[in-house]
C-alpha cells in the first residue's frame, strides 16, 4: 500500500474528550471515527488491526474444537421474555419495534438465542459436548460510553457457548476455553491474568475475568506476582493436564475489587509479591449450569433414558476492546509498536525524498515490488515530507519494522530497524530473511 493512497487521516489536534492514550492515538491516526456517542466507524488502519485480532481469536477457538457460526444482531424479544431477562436487562438493552409492531432488540449477548437454536436441533447426549461461537457486533446502551473503543455502545465480541450433559463434563469444556484464552492473549503479546470472578447464585469457582495490567484500566486488581510464572507450555491438551493448568493458575490469589478482601490478600500473598494496580477486562468466562436451559426448557435425552437440562457456559472476548487494550499496553512516550501478529503492515519503507533527486524513491519502489511478490504486506511512504516528520508519523502508526533509505543507506544496503533494537545496515536479501522469521 502507498501511504499517499491510504485513507489515514492523521491529525495533530486531540479532541478534548479523549482522555486515555489508546483513544487519542486511534483518533490521531484515523483508525476510528466516532459516528455518534459510543458508536464508531472503523477506518482502514483500525479495521486491519481488528481483523487480525479477530483471526487469532478464531484460530484459537477452532483449535479447541469450537464451531464457528453467525447469529444476527437483531433478535426477537420473545426468547428474552422466556428467560426472564427482557425486564431484568434494563436500559442497557436497545429495544426496537418493527413495522408490524413486534418487539425486537439489538443483541447485547446471545445466551437466549443460542439456547433456542440448540433446543430445536440437539436431542441426545450422543451429540454432546458441543461448543459454538460467533464473532458479531453487540449493542449495549452503556450509561457512560467512554475511552473510545474500550467502553462503547456498539462493539465487536467473540462469544462462545458450551453444552454438556453434566457438571463434570462442563468443567472440561470450561478448562479448554480457559486454555484457549491464555493462548489467544499470548499470541497478542499480552499478559492476561485469569481472575476469580463472581459466580452469582450458581456458586463454585468456574468464572474468570481475563485482565491485562494497565494504569488506565477500569478494574482495580489485587494479585500475586507469581501468577505470571505459570507456564502454559507445561500443559498438554488433555482433560487431566488442563484441569491441572486451571488449578495451578487458581492457586495464586488474583481478584478484582468486588471479590477483594484485605485480610485474605495479606494472608495468601507475601507483601513483596503483592500487585495492586488497575487492569482492563478483555475476556470473561462463566459456567452457569442450567440458568438458561431451565427457563427455556432445553433438555437432552440422557444415557439412562431420562431427560435432563443441558449444562451451559458462556465465554466472551472483547475483540474491538482489544485494539485499545493493546495500545494501552504497548504505547509509550508517543511511540506505538504493534505486536507483529496484529500490526497493520509487516514493514514500512521510508525513503528520503527530495525535489531534485528521486533515486531513493526509485529504489524504495523496487523493494516494495519485490516484497509484495513475497507476500510481505509493506507500506511505502511515498509522501514528500522531510524525514523527521515521517519518523514522527511512523512512531504513531506503529509498524514494527522499518526500511529506511536515507543518508545511512549505501548502494544496495539499507537501514533496517526492528522494534526495540539498534538499526542495522543490511542488503535486501538479509532484510527479506529477517521479515520471513
Ligand atoms: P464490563 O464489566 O467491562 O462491562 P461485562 O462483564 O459487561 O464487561 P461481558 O458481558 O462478559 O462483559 O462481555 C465480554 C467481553 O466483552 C468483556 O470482557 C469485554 O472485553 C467486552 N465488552 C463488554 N462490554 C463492552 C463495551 N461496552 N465496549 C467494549 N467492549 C465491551
Ligand atoms: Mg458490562
Amino acid at each position: 500500500m502507498l501511504l499517499s493512497k491510504l485513507l489515514i487521516p492523521i491529525t495533530k489536534d486531540l479532541p478534548a474528550d479523549a482522555k486515555i492514550k489508546s483513544h487519542q492515538l486511534m483518533l490521531r491516526t484515523g483508525m476510528i471515527r466516532q459516528s455518534s456517542a459510543g458508536i464508531y466507524s472503523w477506518l482502514p488502519l483500525g479495521f486491519k488491526v481488528m481483523k487480525k485480532i479477530e483471526q487469532i481469536v478464531r484460530e484459537e477457538q477452532n483449535k479447541i474444537g469450537a464451531q464457528e457460526m453467525l447469529m444476527p444482531t437483531i433478535q426477537s424479544a420473545d426468547i428474552w421474555k422466556e428467560s426472564g431477562r427482557y425486564d431484568d436487562y434494563g436500559e442497557e438493552m436497545l429495544r426496537i419495534k418493527d413495522r408490524q409492531g413486534r418487539e425486537m432488540l439489538y443483541g447485547p449477548t446471545n445466551e437466549e438465542l443460542i439456547t433456542e437454536i440448540f433446543r430445536s436441533s440437539v436431542k441426545s447426549y450422543k451429540s454432546l459436548p458441543q461448543m459454538l461461537y460467533h464473532i458479531q457486533w453487540k449493542f449495549r446502551d452503556e450509561v457512560r460510553p467512554r475511552f473510545g473503543v474500550m467502553r462503547c455502545r456498539e462493539f465487536f465480541m467473540k462469544d462462545a457457548y458450551s453444552f454438556d450433559t453434566d457438571e463434570n463434563s462442563a468443567k472440561k469444556s470450561y478448562n479448554k476455553m480457559f486454555f484457549a484464552y491464555l493462548n489467544t492473549f499470548k499470541r497478542l503479546d499480552l499478559q492476561a491474568i485469569p481472575m476469580a470472578a463472581d459466580t452469582g447464585p450458581i456458586g463454585g469457582d468456574l468464572s474468570h475475568e481475563f485482565v491485562i495490567l494497565a494504569e488506565t484500566g477500569e478494574s482495580k486488581i489485587y494479585a500475586d506476582k507469581k501468577i505470571f510464572e505459570v507456564n502454559l507450555k507445561n500443559f498438554k491438551f488433555d482433560d487431566k493436564s488442563l484441569e491441572k493448568m486451571r488449578k495451578d493458575f487458581s492457586s495464586f490469589y488474583a481478584v478484582t475489587d468486588d471479590k477483594y478482601k484485605k485480610d485474605e490478600f495479606d494472608k495468601n500473598v507475601n507483601k513483596s509479591n503483592q500487585i495492586i494496580t488497575k487492569g482492563i477486562e478483555v475476556g470473561h468466562i462463566f459456567y452457569f449450569g442450567d440458568k438458561y436451559s431451565k427457563p427455556l426448557n432445553c433438555f437432552v435425552d440422557t444415557k439412562e433414558g431420562k431427560k435432563d437440562l443441558v449444562k451451559m457456559g458462556s465465554y466472551g472476548i472483547g475483540v474491538s476492546r482489544l485494539v485499545g487494550a493493546i495500545i494501552e499496553a504497548k504505547y509509550n512516550n508517543e511511540i506505538m509498536k504493534w505486536p507483529k501478529a496484529v500490526s497493520p503492515f509487516d514493514v514500512v519503507i521510508i525513503p528520503s525524498i527530495s525535489k531534485n533527486n528521486n533515486e531513493n524513491m526509485v529504489k524504495a519502489s523496487k523493494i516494495y515490488d519485490e516484497l509484495k511478490k513475497q507476500n510481505v504486506d509493506a507500506l511505502l511512504d511515498d509522501v514528500d515530507e522531510n524525514m523527521s516528520i515521517k519518523f514522527k508519523k511512523h512512531d504513531l502508526i506503529g509498524v514494527p519494522f522499518q526500511i529506511i533509505l536515507g543518508s545511512k543507506s549505501k548502494e544496495n544496503k539499507f537501514e533496517f530497524k526492528e522494534v526495540n533494537q539498534e538499526a542495522k545496515i543490511l542488503s535486501l536479501e538479509e532484510i527479506k530473511r529477517k521479515l520471513k522469521k
